[in-house]
């Protein structure tokens, strides 16, 4: 059996939400200084147990993200997520990471989403800057997503908002997305939304396709034009939407545990990771939310060796995380170069 260290396989991360990324003992630290109760689950309990089965599931899903959102509250706080964030994808091999933010939900402390949004592009171009001398970090672009949730004409703002400092370097705006509840809110009318960010330049890359089924990836294809669909994982239920997903190149942002935790699978060898591969598809593994599911990057990819993918296979599952990316060249050569090196290298 191989086993070349997952950790030091280089990669690009592309479906970590801000929130979502902290370190739990960040959360807890920020909590004590403002005083503020957590729930068990994010304290004794820790990892909560969830399920997105129904909309109860979900709920407690939202209700503990907002129990966590509520801490980041201020600069200080936001600046810290996107440094730890930074820090701990590098320390799992990751050089480049697309974090995906909703400005809205850190507005009210600090003055705005314009001030929001601005304070994270920051940050994540201080970290890029401090990562290309050598420290410990992975270069960070930014992804905005608007929440299903809410009404279509304020992603419009936020697409507005993504346009006007989109790029395609650390530290800018790479592309703009759509989370939240997917059975919330009806895809297509989040289609303005979307053209704004489109003729800007940026990445199309909203969720669907995990809490519902191909149907739902099918509409977000259709209505979005998505460069990425984040999840995407149930394509393979409908062998027809699998091959639009493959025959147009439309990379899939696989979180397995983020599946399991969610309930959408059972156990890991349901989650289809080979099927997608064998479909042609692009598979860029994530971590989702590790605060709430307890798993980071890495352990995404041990899911996938311990359903069978050899060391060459989890090489391209690196190489398809490089090439989804919106990763400038030269970060984009140097990750390519090294998952040649991690592989030509002799296993432990
Ligand atoms: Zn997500």
């Amino acid at each position: 059996m191989s086993s070349r260290p997952l950790a030091a396989l280089p990669k690009a991360h592309l479906h970590l939400h801000f929130t979502g990324s902290m370190r739990l003992a960040s959360v807890l630290d920020l909590a004590g200084a403002r005083d503020v109760r957590l729930p068990d689950a994010l304290t004794r309990d820790w990892p909560p147990r969830l399920s997105g089965a129904d909309e109860r599931g979900w709920f407690r899903f939202q209700r503990l993200y907002d129990s966590a959102r509520g801490v980041v509250q201020g600069e200080a706080a936001m600046r810290r997520v996107v440094r730890e964030a930074a820090a701990d994808d590098h320390a799992e091999g990751s050089g480049w990471l697309e974090l995906q933010v909703d400005p809205t939900s850190y507005a009210a402390a600090v003055g705005g989403i314009t001030p929001a949004l601005e304070i994270v592009l920051d940050e994540a171009r201080a970290v890029s800057r401090e990562a290309e001398h050598g420290a410990p970090f992975a270069a960070v672009g930014i992804i905005v997503a608007a929440s299903r949730t809410r009404h279509p004409l304020e992603a419009r703002t936020l697409a507005r908002l993504a346009a006007m400092n989109a790029g395609d370097e650390a530290g800018e705006v790479l592309g703009f997305g759509l989370s939240n509840d997917e059975r919330r809110g009806e895809t297509a009318q989040f289609a303005g939304a979307f053209d704004i960010a489109r003729r800007a330049g940026l990445m199309l890359v909203p969720h669907a396709g995990e809490l519902l089924g191909p149907a739902a990836v099918e509409t977000a294809i259709a209505s979005l034009a998505p460069d990425r669909i984040g999840h995407g994982v149930r394509s393979v239920e409908d062998p027809r939407v699998l091959e639009i997903v493959a025959e147009d190149g439309i990379a899939l942002e696989v979180c397995p545990h983020s599946n399991l935790s969610l309930g959408v699978y059972r156990d890991p060898s349901q989650v289809p990771l080979r099927r997608l591969v064998d479909a042609g598809v692009t598979v860029a593994l994530g971590a989702d939310d590790p605060l709430l599911f307890g798993t980071r990057l890495v352990d995404q990819y041990e899911l996938a060796r311990s359903a069978g993918f050899t060391d060459a296979e989890l090489a391209d599952l690196a190489r398809g995380s490089v090439r989804a990316s919106r990763a400038p060249a030269r970060i984009r050569q140097r990750l390519l170069t090294g998952i040649d090196a991690w592989l030509a290298a002799e296993p432990a």
